[in-house]
């Protein structure tokens, strides 16, 4: 295959008018076909490999991983709130564990091949980055030499410089525009990481630098209060989601192949073997009338409900066990330094346990936002270090309270708890 130069990456498009013909969520196979008209053979090596499948299929403990979110703004509206940032967090989490309301939509037919992903998501930092930048245009004209979005990265073009990318997910939160006389609306694109069997070489990132995630900020939090949010387009926080599959490895359900189902020409679809087949996207809509491609015996439709579709992000609410394996093994073989790492494991938990009020009388509320856990351990320990009070909670809740502090001496003392393998230590006054 000519060695190329050029960058793959893939993202989320959607034009500003719905109801136009060939409407398009996403520019990715604008890129493909560009990088195959710079570099012929392209998209037949591409396809050759696309049902490698080579990672072989586990799942395991959860794999946290950190987040870095970098909100490059020009104008208050941009400058998100923590809320948003904080709500994206809950929805990558719910999402990706399946534990998200709209899983029910699922249609039954999908039972035996959805799954959660093991893994979740802490917010590790929040950087905020004022710039002068007036959007920062993607272009996905190759020829142009345009590197897309990607001053948004870098500090000196304007944009935020990534922290440790190796180790951190950095998703940058800023206003993409499109090259003049495009119109439209770029929600977000991702680089997956080198190496994967089912992408072509070179379709990674140039320079890690620029490895994470780039989301437009009207489709970020999913809270619906932006001017093109959720009542325009229906956008719900999944397009993180999604871009975050691509971080981690995984294609389009479609496999971008231009209308082609897997087996024609040699066409595969997306390397992963229990998508159903599917010859081309969904239009920002929720066709589930829709199967393009006759599997022969216990065919299944188009999945419209995959997170790796172009469908309507109220019609998402699933991956496959297959496309769960994938990203597991590629946090495990490739991007093996994105995880919390042992040692700053309890200062990032501690910033979501919060106790309060401080100080108190006689109860304690311990707030567990944004966590997935099942069961925690609250000891209460006075200076000396000895347990006075003991609290089990057996169920995952948001906020648990310890009652009976007020026969304690006023002080100072420890709130340990322990969830997922960790313990984080708080300290509380009690004075009544
Ligand atoms: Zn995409």
């Amino acid at each position: 295959m000519t060695k190329f130069t050029l960058l793959l990456i893939t993202s989320s498009f959607l034009l500003s008018n719905l109801s136009a013909q060939n409407t398009n969520k996403c520019g990715s196979h604008e890129i493909l076909k560009s990088i195959e008209q710079k570099n012929p053979g392209y998209s037949k090596e591409l396809n050759k490999i696309g049902n490698s499948n080579t990672l072989n299929k586990t799942r395991g403990s959860i794999i946290y991983i950190p987040v870095v979110v970098h909100v490059v703004y020009k104008n208050a509206t941009e400058n998100l709130s923590d809320s948003y940032i904080t709500a994206q967090i809950d929805i990558l989490n719910k999402t990706y564990a399946r534990k998200n309301a709209d899983t029910t939509n699922t249609r039954s037919i999908f039972n035996n091949i959805v799954g959660p992903v093991d893994v979740q998501f802490v917010l590790a930092q929040i950087k905020r980055v004022p710039t002068t930048v007036q959007g920062f245009t993607f272009d996905f004209d190759l020829f142009s030499g345009e590197n897309y979005a990607d001053d948004v990265k870098i500090s000196n073009n304007g944009g935020s410089d990534a922290v440790i990318p190796t180790k951190n997910l950095n998703i940058w939160v800023c206003d993409i525009t499109l090259p003049a006389g495009q119109a439209g609306e770029l929600l977000g694109y991702a680089y997956p990481p080198p190496g994967l069997p089912n992408w072509g070489a070179g379709s990674s990132y140039s320079s890690v630098a620029v490895d994470g995630v780039v989301i437009d900020y009207i489709a970020f939090g999913g809270l619906s209060k932006l001017p093109l949010g959720a009542s325009t387009y229906g956008l719900k926080g999944k397009t993180c989601v999604h871009e975050v599959g691509h971080y981690l490895g995984l294609r389009h359900i479609w496999g971008d192949d231009g209308g082609a189902c897997q087996g024609d020409f040699g066409f595969e679809d997306d390397g992963i073997t229990d998508t159903p087949h599917a010859d081309n996207e969904s239009n920002s809509d929720c066709n589930k009338t829709k199967n393009t491609c006759n599997q022969g015996t216990g065919d299944l439709p188009d999945m419209v409900e995959n997170y790796m579709d172009y469908s309507s992000e109220g019609c998402q609410n699933a991956f496959t066990k297959g496309q769960s394996s994938f990203m597991y093994n590629v946090l495990t073989n490739i991007r093996t330094g994105i995880r919390v790492p042992t040692g700053i494991e309890e200062n990032t938990y501690s910033t979501f346990i919060n106790l309060f009020p401080n100080p108190t009388s006689e109860s304690l509320v311990v707030n567990f936002s944004n966590l997935d856990y099942t069961n925690a351990v609250i000891e209460i320990k006075d200076m000396t270090g000895k347990t006075i009070k003991t609290a089990y909670v057996n169920e995952k809740t948001a906020i648990f309270t310890v009652d009976g502090l007020s026969k304690f001496p006023n002080g100072l003392y420890i709130a340990s708890i322990s969830i997922n393998n960790y313990k984080i230590n708080k300290s509380f006054l009690i004075n009544k």
